[in-house]
């Protein structure tokens, strides 16, 4: 197992626009974060987004969980491994930062199951808590704010159909407002075009959050 640029997600900080959704969350209780991002930095100290209002639907890079944890029986406790405890970083690729290299897939330090990483795999569908989880918020809510999405994944498309449901207002903030063309739409659309690391502080501002 091979994981390239390892130290440049060890050492990347949240922007500005991650402090101020932590601002606003912690001012907020209402507030829900879900994050299709795996980088888990709203995890960050400086950006601290509070557990209950913090959803990484995809997952969350560098933690592993054991295969046995999604089956109701014999359900293994061991989840947020950190793999590295494994590893042994190896510089055999010229050129490219320290990769974090493994002889074999790493395994349960419990049960000896094959870990699994926490972050979603291509193909892999959303895990059935997590979404009911996500669409208990969404349904929920009385407005839906889009953070430089691509509206291109069945969450994001499924929060679009209930914001036209429930004709609440939908915010997408991104650096263009193709992403989200919401054809005959029913509720309001607002677009805040720009980099999410000014719009999302000077947003924060307004609502009287510093
Ligand atoms: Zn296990």
């Amino acid at each position: 197992m091979t994981a390239f640029n390892w130290q440049a997600f060890e050492s990347a900080e949240p922007s500005p626009g991650h402090e101020a959704l932590a601002r606003i969350a912690q001012k907020y209780p209402s507030f829900c974060l879900i994050t299709q991002n795996i980088d888990n930095l709203h995890e960050h100290p400086n950006a601290l987004v509070p557990r209950a209002q913090y959803l990484p639907v995809h997952g969350r890079l560098g933690k592993f969980r054991c295969a046995t944890a999604s089956s109701a029986q014999n359900a293994c406790p061991v989840t947020d491994f950190d793999v590295r405890l494994l590893a042994t970083p190896e510089s055999n690729h010229p050129g490219i930062e320290t990769p974090l290299q493994l002889s074999a897939p790493p395994k349960c330090t419990m049960c000896n199951s094959f870990l699994l990483p926490e972050a979603l795999l291509f193909d892999e569908d959303y895990d059935a808590d997590v979404w009911e989880r996500a669409n208990r918020w969404l349904s929920e809510s009385t407005s839906i704010v889009f953070v430089g999405s691509s509206n291109s994944v069945g969450l994001t498309q499924h929060a679009t159909h209930l914001a036209k449901e429930k004709y609440i207002p939908l915010f997408n903030f991104n650096l263009s407002s193709a992403a989200l063309e919401v054809p005959n739409a029913l509720s309001p659309v607002f677009h805040v075009i720009g980099p999410a690391a000014v719009t999302l502080p000077s947003f924060a501002t307004r609502l009287g959050i510093t």
